[in-house]
C-alpha cells in the first residue's frame, strides 16, 4: 500500500497519472524512446502542449482575451514578473497580506512601482482573510493570494474589484469552479495542485500586456511566450507533460465542479474531527479555512504530546504532517489528487489517539 501523502509541495499526483508518466518516461507510446530525449518541437510534445493548454482553457472555461502560458521559475518569478509587465515606476498596485508569500510578492512588487498594501493579517499570524477592505480605482491591479498553504487560509469568495486581480492560485489551482472574468493574471506554481515542479502555469489578459515603458529581457516578457506558445526556449517538457496528464484525469473525474465536492467532503470530514477531537485544535478562523491545507495544533494541556502524536502519523504511513516553522503544530494538505481514504485515515488515528492518550 503507497503511503498517505499529506506533503504541501512538491505534493501527491494521481496514482493513475504517476503510472502513465512512468511508461512515458520509459518509452514513450510504444516509440521506443523517451518522451525526455525528444525535441520539443517534434510531433509528440508539440500535441502535448497544445491538448495541455485546451484543456486549461477548457477546465477554467476562460473567456476570450486570455492566455495560457507555460513557463519556469515558479510562482516566485511571478512575484516579479508580474509587476515588471503590468506596473510602471509611479503607478500603484494593490497588495492583500494575507501570508509568507503575499508578503514575497508585496516585496518584489516594490521594485518597480508604488505598493498600496489594503489589509494584512500579519498581526494574528495570518490565521483569517481581512475583508472590506477599499481598492483604489486608481491602482492598475490588486494582487491576492487565493490559498495560503501556510497558514491554511482561503479566498471563498473574491471581493468586488473595480481593476483587474491579480491572483497567486499555485495551492488551489483548479479545485473549483471560478469565474476568470475578474481576473487579469492568474499564476500556479504546478508542484502543488497539478504537477511536479518545475513549471508555472500563467493566465493572463492579453490587453493588459504592452503598457510598461522599461526593457522587458525577452525571458521575463509574457508577449514572448504568447507569440511562440510558451517555446520561445526549451519549455519543461517533464512538468509539462505530466500537467497534462494530471488535467486529463482531472476532465475525466468530470471537472472543477466534481473537484470541488470532492474538496468539501475531504475538509469536511477533517475539519469535523479537528473541532470535536479534545486533544487537537484548528489554527485558522472558520470561515477562512482552507480545503487545501488545514492547519491544527494540540489544544491546551496536550502540547506535550505533540512529538508522540507526529511520530504515530509516520509509523502509520501518513506522510508530511509536519505543520510550517512558523504555525507549528500539524497541517494535513488536501488537494485535488488526495483520495478520501487517506483524509479518512488521519481523522481515524486523531480519533484513535485521544481514546488512547486522553
Ligand atoms: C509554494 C507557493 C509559492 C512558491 O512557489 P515556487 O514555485 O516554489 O516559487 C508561491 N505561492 C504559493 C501560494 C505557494 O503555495
Amino acid at each position: 500500500m503507497k503511503k498517505h501523502n499529506f506533503s504541501a509541495g512538491p505534493a501527491i499526483l494521481p496514482a493513475p497519472v504517476l503510472k502513465e508518466a512512468a511508461k512515458g518516461v520509459a518509452n514513450y507510446q510504444g516509440i521506443e524512446l523517451s518522451l525526455l530525449e525528444l525535441s520539443h518541437r517534434g510531433p509528440e510534445f508539440m500535441a502535448i502542449i497544445e491538448e495541455a493548454t485546451a484543456l486549461v482553457q477548457e477546465l477554467m472555461d476562460l473567456p476570450a482575451g486570455y492566455k495560457v502560458l507555460w513557463l519556469t521559475g515558479g510562482a516566485s518569478t511571478q512575484f516579479f514578473m508580474a509587476p515588471m509587465n503590468l506596473l510602471n515606476e509611479g503607478e500603484t498596485a494593490a497588495y492583500v497580506d494575507t501570508g509568507t508569500w503575499a508578503n514575497k510578492a508585496i516585496k518584489e512588487a516594490k521594485g518597480f512601482g508604488n505598493v498600496q498594501v489594503l489589509a494584512s493579517s500579519k498581526e494574528q499570524n495570518y490565521n483569517f482573510i481581512p475583508k472590506g477592505y477599499k481598492i483604489p480605482k486608481e491602482a492598475k491591479y490588486l494582487h491576492l493570494t487565493s490559498n495560503n498553504t501556510i497558514f491554511g487560509t482561503q479566498l471563498h469568495r473574491f471581493p468586488k474589484s473595480p481593476v483587474p486581480i491579480v491572483c497567486d492560485m499555485s495551492s488551489d489551482f483548479l479545485s473549483r469552479p471560478i469565474d476568470v472574468s475578474p481576473f487579469g493574471l492568474i499564476y500556479a506554481g504546478a508542484q502543488k495542485n497539478l504537477g511536479p515542479a518545475g513549471v508555472t502555469v500563467v493566465i493572463v489578459r492579453e490587453d493588459l500586456l504592452g503598457k510598461v515603458n522599461r526593457y522587458l529581457p525577452a525571458m521575463l516578457d509574457y508577449r514572448t511566450f504568447i507569440k511562440e506558445d510558451s517555446m520561445y526556449n526549451t519549455p519543461p517538457v517533464f512538468p509539462i507533460y505530466v500537467s497534462m496528464l494530471t488535467l486529463r484525469w482531472l476532465k475525466k473525474l468530470g471537472g472543477t465542479k466534481v473537484m470541488q465536492r470532492r474538496n468539501k467532503t475531504k475538509a469536511a470530514l477533517l475539519y469535523q474531527e479537528i473541532d470535536t477531537n479534545p486533544l487537537f485544535k484548528g489554527t485558522a478562523a472558520k470561515e477562512d479555512r482552507s480545503l487545501m491545507n488545514a492547519c491544527f495544533v494540540m489544544a491546551e494541556g496536550y502540547e506535550a504530546l505533540e512529538k508522540e502524536f507526529l511520530k504515530e502519523t509516520e509509523a502509520n504511513g501518513l506522510i508530511g504532517l509536519k505543520g510550517h516553522r512558523s504555525v507549528g503544530g500539524f497541517r494535513a494538505s488536501i488537494y485535488n489528487a488526495m483520495p478520501k481514504q487517506s483524509v479518512q485515515a488521519l481523522a481515524d488515528l486523531m480519533r484513535d489517539f485521544a481514546v488512547r492518550k486522553g
